[in-house]
């Protein structure tokens, strides 16, 4: 079974600017938009609270990583082009 991810990282005045560490999320499946969003690494997001990107950049949260699935070293490394 694949797994989606996405990638998000505390708004800028949310949290300190040494905590805006970009997080892992599994995607939500279902047409539902979940109140909260939590992180592999166990924190939880509200709505209002996550700056969404496209790719893993900026400094990755390291409890994250540890429990993705399957890291992939490009998109870690910021350098893979998208897949065709
Ligand atoms: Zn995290």
């Amino acid at each position: 079974m694949t797994i989606r991810l996405v990638f998000g990282r505390p708004l800028p005045g949310t949290v300190g600017e040494t905590r805006r560490v970009v997080h892992v999320f599994e995607a939500p499946t279902g047409d539902e938009v979940p109140e909260r969003l939590t992180a592999l690494c166990g924190l939880s997001f509200g709505a209002g609270e996550l700056e969404r990107l496209d790719a893993l950049r900026g400094m990755p949260c390291e409890s994250c990583l540890h429990r993705t699935p399957t890291p992939d070293p490009e998109l870690i490394d910021g350098v893979a082009e998208p897949r065709r």
